[in-house]
């Protein structure tokens, strides 16, 4: 085949019918678990403010310093919002929507974008499904956030996960961690990786997470930051943890567990599955108290997560999970003619009006051609329609799967196929 003269940029994948039918089940799937935990649905632009993203995730991160697709217009800058979390807390704070009172329970579902070195399960554009609780400091929050999560998964039939979890502590903590973490690395310096070195003035807390094989050692027998937690957000975390337990949510505590977004306190967790290769998180999220006002707001205490939808989907291909059913057309006019055309075309809307769906060939092909198309439309039933049929009042009614036909005038074919 010529190769063809546009093609989509690196990293940014077309989703195919044939492929959107499970997106579909997924969508509604997440809108109904949604529901049932009393979250509302808020969609926000797909463009921001760089600055918003910067102070939001965080300048220190790979998100911000690596990966945005950021362009300026006039005064503007623009950035193709690599994440939600930042663009609804901005929602709540410029709607003021705290006013409506109690939690704000929001959960949104779109495309993100991150100029990330593409491979399997790591995309430029991706997609990602989330919720925010604002506006609550309890565990129950917290809880209640990781629930509606699993509850996702769990509807899909994706259960063979690992929930982890960490506190990251508070600013107050962190400082103490911060120091100490330092001063165990420092005499480790020139054993560590390239990236970890270049992260330890910086943002040493990420090179807890590191992936690279040389840090391993060291990172393994680095303080952990839940050693140092004050008292209150120890007493946060002990509580989260007896909640899950409570409801029965395994998971296992990984004190390494960092998360690349700066905005995080306390809570942090992650879900991983086995099923999916290297880049093997599913979702995550955590507590994030500070973002609200750093991004100008009342101090708001906050939790959420955000799940990418192209993982969960390879996922379901290995476990071999069908999120949809292979499409079917009730009804294919097959016509033979140009008076069996305009007949068809008149006709169509009362099949549709009917609630079936209903189509024909627009292009003149062959009777031969046209029960092709049907067949590769995933026809249930196709009607026959010819000069003979025109002019006898009754038309040929094929029952595909059982290769059975009968020929009825067509208000009888309609109230056939409407049973
Ligand atoms: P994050 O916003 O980085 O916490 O990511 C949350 C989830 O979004 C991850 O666990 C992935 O499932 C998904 N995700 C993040 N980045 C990408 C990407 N570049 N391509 C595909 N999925 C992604």
């Amino acid at each position: 085949m010529a190769q063809p003269t546009f093609s989509t940029h690196l990293g940014m994948v077309d989703i195919l019918p044939g492929e959107v039918e499970q997106w579909h089940t997924l969508e509604r799937i997440i809108h109904e678990e949604a529901k049932k935990f009393n979250f509302e649905e808020i969609r926000t632009p797909i463009l921001e403010q760089t600055e918003l993203i910067a102070r939001g995730v965080g300048q220190l991160t790979d998100i911000v310093s690596k990966e945005m697709f950021a362009f300026e217009r006039g005064e503007d800058q623009y950035v193709l919002r690599p994440e939600c979390t930042a663009p609804v807390a901005r929602a709540y704070v410029e709607h003021h929507l705290d006013q409506r009172g109690g939690t704000q329970n929001l959960y949104y579902i779109g495309p993100m974008f991150r100029a990330e070195k593409p491979q399997k399960g790591r995309q430029r554009q991706f997609h990602q499904f989330g919720a925010e609780i604002i506006g609550a400091q309890d565990p129950a929050a917290d809880v209640d956030i990781i629930a509606l999560m699993m509850s996702i998964y769990d509807r899909i039939g994706i259960r063979n996960t690992t929930l982890k979890i960490n506190s990251v502590g508070d600013p107050e903590s962190r400082k103490i961690y911060t120091k100490a973490l330092k001063d165990y690395l420092r005499p480790h310096l020139a054993e560590l990786s390239e990236i970890s070195q270049k992260r330890f003035e910086n943002n040493p807390l990420r090179i807890l997470d590191s992936k690279e094989q040389e840090d391993q050692p060291i990172v393994d027998n680095a303080p952990v930051i839940t050693d140092f937690l004050t008292d209150e957000t120890a007493d946060h975390y002990k509580r989260v943890k007896a909640l899950l337990r409570e409801l029965n949510i395994s998971f296992v505590e990984d004190p390494h567990l960092v998360r690349g977004l700066d905005y995080y306190t306390r809570t942090a967790f992650e879900l991983i599955s086995p099923d999916l290769g290297a880049q093997d998180a599913l979702g995550g999220g955590g507590r994030y108290d500070l973002l609200i006002e750093e991004i100008g707001g009342q101090p708001t205490p906050a939790v959420g997560f955000a799940a990418g939808i192209e993982r969960l989907l390879i996922a379901c291909e290995e476990l071999d999970i069908k999120l949809a059913e292979e499409d079917m057309l009730d009804v294919y006019i097959v016509t033979l003619g140009e008076k069996a055309r305009s007949w068809a075309i008149k006709h169509l809307p009362r099949l549709r009006e009917a609630g079936l769906s209903a189509s024909m060939d627009y292009i003149g092909r062959s009777i031969k051609a046209q029960m092709k198309d049907a067949d590769r439309e995933n026809a249930r039933h196709v009607i026959i329609v010819g000069e003979n049929e025109l002019s006898e009042g009754k038309f040929v009614l094929r029952d595909m799967k059982a290769s059975e036909e009968v020929a009825l005038p067509f208000d009888d074919i309609l109230e056939e196929l409407s049973a």
